[in-house]
């Protein structure tokens, strides 16, 4: 039997579609929190090359080597990995220790996004995941980027609309793990933190704080002993809910 069925709603934005789980069955898990890098999106995978091609375009500008100004960014980046401001977390702050025109900054940083925004991918079931809202499922985007980094890794995707709540740096300014993140969720939506989901690649930033308060936790690609669930793939997402009763 199919774990979940297509449902088709009509309201005043038309009509839309809902994944719909076993009439005889209420999920426990009333929200579930999505990390984005790593997670949704592959981004480690492509962020290399976007730097790469900012930093080229700069050092052509300035007509200096180019491998010199990206070694010497990449030492700045060492010295700030471990920053708990998210504002030093940017691209466009980092590539300012080394490059001092502001003008230059900026329109390498607009390189860096326009790359990223062709680049980037949803990872493993996102798409399918995602076409469908689970019927009355909060969905929270988790993140330590800033909104106009979300537009770019996540709008290509018409994937930004399918959040009940964004939680990120522009409105927490803080790093994860950091129970803010999780508490402004709770309280808007008045969630019971042990009804609560949470899906990351990395389970410090992600998942500890939701599995010490109670909620179960799934981490995405990678093993994690101290996870509920093991994900490779979005689409196993519906069979884990059902799991979890
Ligand atoms: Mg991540």
């Amino acid at each position: 039997m199919a774990i979940m069925e297509e449902v088709k709603t009509s309201s005043d934005e038309g009509e839309s579609c809902f994944w719909h789980i076993d009439d005889n069955i209420t999920l426990m898990i009333k929200a579930i929190f999505f990390d984005q890098d790593n997670t949704l999106v592959n981004t480690r995978e492509v962020a290399g090359e976007t730097y790469r091609e900012a930093i080229n375009w700069v050092a052509a500008q300035k007509k200096i080597d180019s491998e010199k100004l990206f070694a010497d960014w990449r030492e700045i980046l060492d010295t700030l990995k471990n920053s708990k401001k998210p504002e030093e977390r940017q691209f466009s702050y980092s590539l300012s220790r080394v490059v001092k025109e502001d003008d230059l900054v900026e329109d390498a940083v607009a390189i860096q996004k326009k790359r990223l925004g062709g680049v980037i991918q949803l990872n493993a079931g996102v798409e399918e995941f995602f076409k469908k809202k689970i019927d009355g499922m909060k969905y929270i985007l988790m993140t330590e980027d800033f909104d106009d980094q979300i537009e770019i890794k996540l709008s290509k995707f018409g994937l930004k609309e399918r959040f009940d709540l964004i939680v990120g740096s522009s409105n927490v300014g803080l790093m994860k793990p950091n129970i803010k993140f999780l508490e402004i969720a709770w309280e808007k939506f008045g969630l019971d933190p042990k009804e609560c989901l949470y899906v990351g690649d990395n389970f410090e930033k992600d998942c500890q704080i939701g599995k010490d308060n109670g909620g179960k936790t799934i981490i995405f690609g990678k093993d994690d002993i101290r996870a509920d669930y093991r994900m490779d793939d979005f689409t196993e997402l519906a069979g884990i809910l059902k799991i979890l009763g």
